[in-house]
């Protein structure tokens, strides 16, 4: 038997939950059994402890959208016992049992093996939302970024922290948007050199275009902030979208993609190819400052998990929650 946060539903739909023992025959099917290490609390994850948003097909449910460990056992060539991986995506802890939990059973293709210099408390310190926010840097790269600061939006929560940090280490000037000022000293600190307050972005205006100051940008906002960006890029610059912390609407014209040739790119970290996924984690493991890393975490165990899933629904959560599940 080992412990895990389970999610359970009673016969009039309400969910609760709780930290439970469970036994491993009440694991999925999978090739690889892993004891997990660390686990992280990411938007989704926030959705998925309450009544799951349509993301949880099936009660009882074990949540946790990615996960860090060692393998305890393969019938997997590609994996060893003792091997360290690292999980994301896949809808691991959404339709299928994740990360809250001391061992978890997933397909050997879900994993990614641990790069070297990373410890399983460092991969989860990125978790999903570091890891999107370097797929999201990557793909800004591909697509050129200009001169100018980058704008990050969001910047104080998961995604926002992990991009700011990654692109100030890699000499670009970095604009942190926020809706909470008392976070600016904690922004500086990740590399922020310039800090804007979320209302000088949110204000809607009817200006299709304005002046062109952003060298790139990720959005971890979406709704009316994202396409105000879109008027605010330099020719030729693009977004990495990324979430919608603040709507699903976007309320823009299509003038910034005609007159200015913006790009406005897709940011999807669930489907990525292996290769890809391996790719970014290398560069996580290159590009991510450690001791930056370090100053984003708070710690969490399984049982705050319920609280903190609450939180994070509000944004509330300040950079990376790291759950230690063994402790
Ligand atoms: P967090 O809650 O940690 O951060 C979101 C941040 O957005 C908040 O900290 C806050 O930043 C800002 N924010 C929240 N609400 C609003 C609002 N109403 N208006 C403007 N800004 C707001 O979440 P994550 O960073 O983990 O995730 C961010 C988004 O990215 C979510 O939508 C998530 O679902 C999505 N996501 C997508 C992935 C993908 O594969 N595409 C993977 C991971 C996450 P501040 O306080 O600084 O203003």
């Amino acid at each position: 038997m080992f412990k895990a946060l389970l999610v359970e539903k009673d016969d009039e739909g309400k969910t609760s939950a709780s930290v439970t023992e469970i036994s491993e025959d009440q694991l999925p099917e999978g090739d690889v059994t892993v004891a997990v290490e660390y686990s992280t609390v990411n938007y989704k994850d926030g959705l998925c402890i309450g009544p799951g948003g349509g993301l949880v097909r099936n009660y009882p449910h074990v949540p946790g959208i990615d996960f860090a460990g060692t393998v305890e056992s393969s019938s997997d060539d590609r994996y060893k016992p003792g091997d360290k991986v690292v999980l994301t995506g896949w809808r691991v802890g959404e339709n299928r049992w994740g990360g809250y939990a001391q061992k978890a059973r997933v397909k050997a293709d879900m994993l990614v093996p641990l790069p070297e210099g990373l410890t399983t408390r460092q991969a989860m310190a990125v978790g999903t939302a570091g890891f999107t926010a370097m797929l999201a840097v990557m793909a800004l790269e591909d697509h050129g970024i200009k001169d100018g600061p980058v704008l990050v939006t969001g910047a104080a929560g998961g995604v926002g922290s992990v991009a700011t940090a990654i692109l100030a280490n890699l000499g670009h000037q970095v604009a942190g948007v926020t809706g909470r000022p008392e976070t600016a000293d904690y922004l500086r600190e990740l590399g922020a050199t310039q800090i804007v307050a979320r209302e000088e972005i949110n204000e809607t205006t009817k200006r299709p275009l304005e002046t062109e100051t952003w060298g790139g940008c990720v959005d971890a906002v979406g709704g009316a902030m994202l396409a105000r960006v879109l008027g605010q890029l330099q020719y030729g610059a693009s977004v990495a979208a990324v979430g919608l912390a603040g709507g699903a609407n976007l309320p823009a014209t299509v003038v910034p993609f005609l007159l200015r040739g913006v790009n406005l790119l897709g940011i999807d970290s669930v489907m990525q190819p292996y290769d890809n996924r391996l790719r970014a984690w290398q560069r996580i493991a290159k590009d991510l400052p450690m001791d930056k890393l370090e100053a984003m975490v708070r710690p969490a165990t399984l049982a705050d998990l319920p609280q903190l899933g609450a939180d994070i629904l509000k944004g509330q959560v300040q950079g990376r929650v790291v759950v230690d599940v063994n402790a």
